[in-house]
């Protein structure tokens, strides 16, 4: 029921209440911090200007291009950019609404482009130890954030699961890094023979190796299932 009361709590903060509210409780910037205005919603303007959003032409980065997947980024993600600091917040700053908040916009946007939806929206899952520890899984509320706007598409946290942390991936050559990505997840074995169509949801692709690691772990196993990526930001 997080759901619920992330949709509430949106509805309440873009209702009528939203001048008394922003009074008492103001918003901050998700980049840089400063205390936004009221016709403002996640970003400041100067931040929201420094983002340079795909208008939903991104390509796949040259690690999935061979990948029989389709892809839509709501922007470029760039090092010491707005984006580095949107995508840094919600790791780290415990913005959990605002990962929900960010999925709303990703919904819109692809409304905006008539984009055909997966039965199933499926959030890259992180170590349980690790989200533990981070209080929440960021792709799974931007997931959330989407779903809200599109009710007959489904959100599964079961078909995919994390057994492994993820290994530094520092020192490693490709080969290495992506065989060991692939032993990061397991399938669940018993929910996915009624799965024809997926989307696949995390915050960021930067080199795509994670990604990669469960597309071809699907694939291995089901490879008639077709594959959506939806993410907030891929490297230009
Ligand atoms: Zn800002």
């Amino acid at each position: 029921m997080v759901f619920n009361s992330l949709l509430k709590r949106h509805s309440i903060r873009e209702g009528f209440l939203k001048p008394l509210l922003h009074l008492f409780f103001p918003y901050r910037c998700g980049s840089c911090g400063l205390e936004l205005f009221l016709n403002e919603s996640i970003l400041c303007v100067f931040c929201e200007t420094g983002l340079e959003h795909t208008f939903n032409q991104a390509e796949l980065p040259p690690y999935l291009v061979s990948e029989p997947v389709t892809l839509h980024s709501l922007f470029y993600y760039s090092k010491g950019q707005a984006a580095q600091s949107v995508l840094h917040a919600l790791k780290y700053k415990h913005e959990r609404d605002a990962c929900f908040e960010w999925g709303l916009m990703m919904a819109k946007n692809l409304k905006g482009h008539g984009i055909e939806m997966p039965e199933y929206l499926i959030p890259v899952p992180l170590h349980p130890q690790k989200e533990y520890l981070r209080g929440y899984n960021q792709s799974e509320f931007l997931a959330r954030g989407i779903q809200a706007a599109y009710p007959s598409v489904q959100l599964r946290l079961d078909l995919i699961k994390r057994v492994k942390n993820s290994l530094s991936q520092t020192r490693k050559n490709r080969h290495n890094r992506l065989h060991d990505v692939r032993n990061v997840f397991e399938l669940n074995p018993h929910t996915w023979s009624t799965v024809s169509h997926i989307g696949l949801v995390d915050d960021v692709i930067t080199t795509g190796a994670t990604l990669k690691g469960i597309i071809e772990l699907i694939k291995s196993k089901h490879p008639d299932i077709r594959i959506t990526i939806f993410v907030l930001a891929v490297t230009k």
